[in-house]
C-alpha cells in the first residue's frame, strides 16, 4: 500500500491494525479511517482495554492459563476436582471445554505443541512445568487434549510416555468421524481414531 500521501499517524495505524491476524491491508485502512471518526473518550477506553490485557493479564502459576489473579479461579476454585487434569494446547481450548458444561477436573495449558518442522521442542512449550505439577500433587488422571492433527497426536504422545512410567492413568479425548461427514473426505488420523475407538454396535 501506497502510504505517501496519508498523514503519518493514519499510515502507522493502518500498519499496526495490519499486524493482527485476519485483518489485510484493506481492512486496516477501513479500521483505521473508523477510529479516525470516533469520539475521543472511546478510542481512548478502546487503547486503555489492550494496554490492560498486557498489564494486568499474567499466567497463572499452576496451570498457565492466562488470568488476572494466581492462581486462577479454576486452581482456586475447591469444587473442581484437582486430581484431574485436562491437557490443552491453548487457552481458548479452556473456554470450549468449559461451555460444554461436563468437566470439573482442572487444567494445564501447554501455549503450543511440539513442531519440528517450526523448530518447536518439548522445552519450547509448557512441559517442564507440567511434570513438576504432576509430581508435587496428587493427579490421578492426566487427559490429553490436544488437538487431533499430526503435532497434537506427536505432543500427545511424547507426554504420555513421560507420564506413563509415574502410575497415572492417561486419556486422550476419544474422536470420532464428523457427524455428517463422508468417510472418504476423512483424513487419516481421524479414521485411525474412529476405527480405534469403535464400540459395540
Ligand atoms: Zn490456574
Amino acid at each position: 500500500m501506497n502510504f505517501q500521501s496519508t498523514p503519518e499517524p493514519i499510515s502507522h495505524l493502518i500498519e499496526e491494525l495490519n499486524k493482527l491476524p485476519g485483518i489485510g491491508p484493506k481492512s486496516a485502512a477501513r479500521l483505521t479511517y473508523y477510529l479516525l471518526r470516533m469520539p475521543k473518550e472511546e478510542a481512548r477506553s478502546m487503547a486503555e482495554a489492550i494496554l490492560a490485557v498486557k498489564e494486568k493479564v499474567m499466567l497463572c502459576s499452576v496451570c498457565q492459563n492466562i488470568s488476572d489473579s494466581d492462581p486462577c479461579r479454576i486452581c482456586d476454585n475447591p469444587q473442581r476436582d484437582h486430581s484431574v487434569t485436562c491437557i490443552v494446547e491453548e487457552p481458548l481450548d479452556i473456554l470450549a471445554i468449559e461451555r460444554t458444561g461436563k468437566y470439573s477436573g482442572v487444567y494445564h495449558v501447554l501455549h503450543g505443541v511440539i513442531s519440528p518442522a517450526d523448530g518447536i521442542g518439548p522445552d519450547d512449550i509448557k512441559i517442564k512445568e507440567l511434570l513438576s505439577r504432576i509430581q508435587a500433587s496428587d493427579v490421578t488422571e492426566i487427559i490429553l487434549a490436544t488437538n487431533p492433527n499430526l503435532e497434537g497426536e506427536a505432543t500427545a504422545m511424547y507426554i504420555q510416555r513421560l507420564i506413563a512410567p509415574m502410575g497415572i492413568r492417561v486419556t486422550r479425548l476419544a474422536r470420532g468421524l464428523p457427524a455428517g461427514g463422508d468417510l472418504e473426505y476423512a483424513d487419516e488420523i481421524t479414521l485411525t481414531r474412529a476405527l480405534e475407538g469403535r464400540q459395540e454396535f
